[in-house]
């Protein structure tokens, strides 16, 4: 009998992925979590329900979450991650020798667990020695954290349900903002607007983030398994503009190859679908 994992969309709308195995299935005291082993797609990670990672497409969002602000700012040096227990974006940042430490805080331990036995090649740097990793909740984190602290800020979180409605509030972002250095880059995972489902996120994200940022710009890429493949990061800074501010050649200058990112597509990802800046200038 063939096995398929099925996901809802949008109201109207399915998608969903042939799989070989289903490898692992365990319950937290936050979340559901699933790990699926499909044929196009590799290895899949859910939570309640819905994609979070699958092997073959989980460059694209770590590319775009952590090479577009170091392109920006290429010296940050202490960073803060908010969720990312698959260590997708921990990896990604460990490839940038400046960077000193980076405190990740996810509030669900079983998500690096799972992670680390059955997702390596994304999980690779969680134990490295520049990282510290805290299981608790980032609303609680940045609220104890002291001024000043983080030159960028990467929220890797799931969607506003559950334990991550606190990563989408005033309160939040306001802390973020305030434990920022002078430099300070926050980015975000900024859900879509394609469907309805998932418009309101998107917009409650973005006009929080504006009252309390000078800088707020919406920037795009295109994730497979998300829903309608298309996806909107959000990026707020105290100062920097994330296209007057690029530091293309000093970011070249590293070397990194990167199979999604380039400085080229950088600028092109704020380059924004006229239906999607009507929606955040109407909103
Ligand atoms: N790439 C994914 C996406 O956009 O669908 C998100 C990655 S997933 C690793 C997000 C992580 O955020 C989950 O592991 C979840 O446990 C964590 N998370 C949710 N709420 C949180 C909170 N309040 N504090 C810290 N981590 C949280």
């Amino acid at each position: 009998m063939e096995l398929w994992y099925t996901e809802k969309h949008s109201e109207s709308v399915n998608f969903s992925l042939k799989v070989k195995e289903h490898l692992f299935s365990g319950q937290s005291e936050f979340q559901k979590l699933d790990i699926l082993d499909t044929y196009e797609y590799g290895k899949l990670m859910t939570l309640d329900g819905l994609v979070m990672v699958t092997e073959k497409d989980e460059f694209v969002y770590h590319d775009m979450i952590v090479h577009t602000p170091m392109a920006v700012n290429p010296d940050v040096k202490n960073v803060l991650v908010i969720g990312g227990g698959d260590g997708g974006t921990v990896r990604e940042l460990m490839r940038y020798n400046n960077i000193e430490h980076v405190d990740m805080v996810e509030i669900d331990k079983l998500v690096c667990d799972a992670a680390k036995k059955y997702l390596p090649t994304l999980s690779c740097e969680l134990n490295n020695p520049k990282v510290t990793l805290l299981y608790e909740d980032g609303v609680k984190f940045v609220k104890e954290s002291p001024d000043n602290k983080y030159d960028l800020i990467i929220i890797d979180s799931t969607d506003p349900i559950g334990p991550g409605e606190g990563l989408f509030t005033t309160e939040f972002y306001t802390n973020c903002h305030r434990i920022l250095t002078e430099n300070g880059i926050l980015v975000n995972q900024n859900e879509s607007v394609f469907y309805e489902d998932t418009q309101e996120a998107a917009l409650k994200a973005n006009s929080k983030l504006k009252k309390i940022f000078p800088i707020v710009k919406v920037y795009q890429a295109n994730i497979p398994t998300y829903p309608s493949g298309y996806w909107l990061f959000g990026f707020a800074s105290k100062k920097y503009d994330p296209i007057k501010d690029l530091q293309a050649d000093k970011w070249n200058s590293l070397g990194l190859k990167t199979k999604y990112y380039n400085t080229d597509l950088h600028v092109g990802a704020f380059a924004l679908p006229s239906f999607v800046k009507e929606f955040f200038e109407n909103g």
